[in-house]
């Protein structure tokens, strides 16, 4: 006989759970068309997940996604469909080489002293190391992924990706490289994305100051500008072509500050005639509107910065000084030459890198970029014409303003920990060559002296390939074929752009497909307070701290409970620690239900009729599962998670089982019927439950499912019983039969009755296992409480030979009234009489039974009355007649 423990430890079930399951093989798909006997029209259900980053930080952000997806990966893997969760890891360009830059420098040394070749040894090693408690630390968080298809951004087959994607771009012309415009981050050394930059508003100053006309005249524009540093980089000035003031000036030549150097006026409807003074200096080279302002006036562009942020030989005498002392020392100089005019405090928007915070300068450098307009028009062609769907939907605007304003992405970071650009140039005759394969000679004039261009991708660019690099592409493998396009992109909104529209739109240009069907975005988590969480706050939480303080279960059912697609969670200790009580809270159910069945040992002689408790749980049950079902169709997580554990915790816990222990004490054929709705009722919410949880039901599942088989009396040879509840089948919809409605209804009032004999003990301080007298009264209700009273007795504490139930007959004046619809319950609280307490409750409860009648006199004054079934309207005046006797006896009740 199987006897489970008290409690339920989680260290001594996790670690041994999830290795029987990879043992198994239960994470790999079934129908796998690299085996014989696949069939290749049996639809897959496959995510590849968001690889997270070996920079080794883990946050709360990986057991949501981790948990959400496994939520669903597990769902369809129940339902029998061939199920496969991709897992791998990301080599996260930048954020992975800061991390073993900080190392190399805590050991007095740096990447440009070890040299580039040492240096990636040394990005491996960190890869080894961290990538691999990562998936460590997946697996501990319960992710049933497929381990034997665990992949690496940076490995050989995704390398292949890459360069084959590049070079077809390439060959498309939607790659070029130029001369732009691009962010620079002087402190990374780097070009970063217009996704890499945050703008903070921040206080800064407007400097005003003139611009003298070159002819000697002492006339002069008045400008603004709130970066005096870039004015050496000037080489123009303009105004708006209707702007009177500035007319006469258009067409004529100014001065550079300090410099000298003569520029022109030009006229540009870009300029807004109100900011500022209406005069705008223009600085092709360090800021983009300028620069295009500058290409419509063929303006020079003139360069004056280094690339770690110091002005060069072009800023004149200020050459090697860094951009903010820079912009000091010329405002002085301007302001001894008699060319400033006044500051101002001014709100400007700071450009700052979002990697590290510092000021991100704009600047013209030889980058690589990919040509995204015609690539985003068909990503939004795809989200428009639905092939494509966001949970929340809401995401589906956003994603396509998005694609509509997009701009060129420049795709070459001045990094060494990433994919190399496949591009050589050639010593000898400049030839540049875009490559595959390593290129051993010049195309052109077969020279062997190439070089390859030094720059690596930026990391977006690989992850972009991802949900068909995993599979070989491009090569056409039996996994490309079968598992792709994948079924659902599911991760942070706050990388919709970053990855999920590169996927869609490298997925389109690739391989002619959108690569999954389904984007459901997650919110972010914050503290308890709904703060970010960050280093700087001290309010990050560390997962493991709480999956080794309350378990797995615990952390996975607090993230997703509750939560909804799309919407940031406060997440707290205490929400894990009353979750851990939950996961204890199903151990004690089961602990019940397996006592129970174990007990039963005879056969059962005929078939007893079901009770009121166990039509009731039983039609609840099929209540939450169909609920479920509609719910996670829907991605509906949270509120299904919650669903099955209101009904374990308090339909199940509270109500059936407490009914059920008069049922279980019967014995005979009541007592095995009564186990075999407990053991059924629980296997099934197990499954629903699973997903969630799946530790703590797998642990309890093994439990129930050898008292359940070991006992002929609740076994059924017929059902089918999986080895484990990771491969049981999952509940689908059960059809109502038409009996549900009215059991829910009747059981419901009973516990409306125990609910506020409850609420009186509470109210009164009467202990609630002291058992009391009641006479209940009910004109309508009578036989049905009859023959279930002893559900009254039992649930709410009545006296098993003290209680009359009787459809009219007045009880003594000393007993206290409560009124349950038309039923009206007479509680003996002699020696706990409180008359101020009684006094308080019945004014409240005859304003209830008044607001009552009050709404059903107005309804049979309506055109209800006269509409409405001769039956319907005269049950509602049964009620009201109820209610009206009810308040009479409050009323006299209240006078004594
Ligand atoms: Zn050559």
């Amino acid at each position: 006989m199987t006897e489970l423990p008290k409690a339920y430890d989680f260290k001594e079930h996790e670690e041994r759970i999830y290795q029987i399951w990879e043992e198994k093989g239960y994470f790999q798909p079934t129908n796998d068309p690299n085996l014989p006997g696949h069939d290749a029209d049996i639809e897959p259900f496959v995510i590849v997940i968001p690889p997270p980053n070996v920079t080794g930080a883990l946050h709360l952000g990986h057991p949501l996604f981790v948990t959400t997806e496994d939520i669903m990966i597990r769902y369809h893997r129940m339902k029998g469909e061939p199920t496969l969760w991709v897992p791998g890891t990301d080599h996260a360009g930048i954020a992975t080489q800061l991390q073993v830059e900080n190392q190399l420098r805590a050991e007095g040394t740096s990447r440009e002293e070890l040299g580039r070749e040492a240096f990636e040894k040394r990005m491996w090693q960190w890869k080894e190391e961290y990538g691999g408690q990562i998936t460590a630390q997946l697996r501990r968080m319960g992710a049933s992924c497929d381990w034997t298809r665990e992949r690496f951004t940076l490995d050989e087959g995704l390398s292949r990706a890459v360069r084959e994607a590049f070079v077809r771009l390439h060959e498309k012309g939607l790659v070029y490289q130029g001369p732009r415009m691009i962010n620079w981050s002087p402190g990374l050394q780097t070009a970063v994305s217009d996704l890499e930059v945050e703008y903070s508003e921040e206080q800064g100053t407007l400097y005003y100051f003139k611009y003298m006309l070159a002819d000697g005249s002492g006339d002069y524009l008045p400008v603004a500008t709130t970066r005096p540093e870039t004015i050496p980089g000037d080489t123009g000035v303009a105004v708006h072509p209707d702007d009177e003031r500035y007319q006469k000036f258009i067409g004529k030549e100014v001065l550079v500050p300090i410099l000298g150097r003569k520029i022109p006026v030009v006229a540009d409807e870009y300029v807004t005639k109100e900011f500022g003074t209406g005069a705008l200096k223009i600085t092709p080279g360090h800021d983009p509107h300028d620069y295009e302002i500058g290409q419509r006036h063929s303006l020079e562009l003139i360069n004056i910065m280094n690339n770690n942020a110091t002005l060069n030989e072009n800023a004149g005498p200020y050459n090697g000084k860094d951009r903010f002392k820079a912009r000091e020392a010329i405002w002085v100089d301007m302001d001894a030459a008699g060319l400033v005019i006044k500051e101002q405090p001014y709100v400007t928007k700071v450009p700052r890198s979002q990697r590290g915070g510092e000021i991100i300068e704009p600047l013209v450098s030889t980058q690589w970029f990919v040509k995204m307009d015609a690539m985003a028009a068909r990503a939004a062609e795809s989200v428009l014409n639905g092939e494509v769907k966001f949970v929340p939907e809401r995401f589906t605007k956003v994603f396509l303003n998005w694609m509509e304003n997009i701009e060129d992405w420049c795709i070459s970071r001045q990094l060494w920990w990433g994919h190399r650009i496949p591009v050589w140039y050639c010593q000898d005759c400049h030839e540049t060559i875009v490559s595959r394969e390593d290129p051993k000679r010049c195309t052109r004039c077969d020279s062997t002296n190439l070089q390859q261009d030094p720059d690596v991708l930026d990391t977006w660019f690989s992850s972009g390939l991802w949900p068909f690099s995993v599979f070989g592409w491009p090569e056409k493998t039996p996994d490309l074929r079968y598992f792709y396009p994948t079924s659902v992109m599911e991760t942070g909104y706050d990388i919709i752009f970053f990855w999920v529209a590169r996927m869609i739109i490298a997925g389109l240009e690739f391989t002619e497909e959108v690569p999954f069907h389904t984007v459901y975005l997650h919110g972010m988590v914050r503290d308890e307070k709904g703060q970010k969480m960050s280093k700087t706050k001290h309010n990050v939480i560390d997962p493991l701290v709480l999956m080794n303080k309350y378990g797995t279960d615990a952390l996975r059912l607090t993230l997703v409970v509750g939560s909804s697609p799309g919407a940031d969670q406060n997440v707290g200790e205490k929400k894990v620690e009353a979750n851990r009580n939950f996961a204890n809270k199903v151990w004690n159910i089961g602990r019940f239900v397996i006592n129970a069945v174990n007990k039963i040992d005879e056969p059962i002689v005929y078939d007893p009729k079901w009770t009121l408790a166990d039509s009731w749980i039983w039609a609840r049950m099929k209540q939450t599962v169909n609920s479920v079902n509609g719910l996670f169709e829907n991605y509906q997580f949270g509120e299904a998670g919650r669903q099955v554990y209101e009904f374990l915790w308090n339909d199940f816990a509270d109500w059936y089982l407490e009914a059920s222990k008069r049922q279980l004490a019967q014995g005979g054929d009541r007592a095995a019927y009564t186990a075999i709705i407990l053991s059924d009722v629980l296997g099934l919410m197990l499954r629903l439950l699973h997903p969630f949880t799946p530790f703590v039901t797998e642990a309890l599942y093994g439990y129930l499912k050898t008292a359940a088989v070991n006992n002929p009396v609740i076994f059924n040879p017929e059902t089918e019983v999986a080895e484990h509840l990771m491969v049981a089948r999952w509940p689908e919809r059960i059809a109502e039969e038409g009996w549900e409605a009215e059991a829910i209804k009747n059981f419901e009032l009973v516990q409306e009755i125990v609910r506020s004999i409850r609420n009186l003990r509470s109210e009164y301080k009467i202990e609630p296992n002291k058992p009391l007298s009641a006479v209940i009264v009910s004109k309508t209700r009578s036989e049905f409480l009859q023959q279930e009273k002893h559900l009254l007795y039992d649930l709410g504490g009545l006296k098993q030979d003290e209680v009359e139930i009787v459809d009219s007959n007045l009880p003594n004046g000393d007993m206290t009234p409560l009124v349950v619809e038309d039923v009206e319950i007479y509680l003996d609280l002699a020696d706990s009489g409180d008359s101020e307490v009684d006094r308080q409750r019945l004014e409240k409860e005859l304003g209830e039974v008044e607001s009552h009648i009050a709404r059903l006199e107005k309804l049979l004054l309506s055109p209800f009355a006269q509409k409405a079934p001769e039956k319907v309207v005269e049950a509602e005046r049964e009620k009201l007649a109820g209610y009206q006797s009810s308040a009479a006896k409050l009323r006299e009740s209240l006078e004594k």
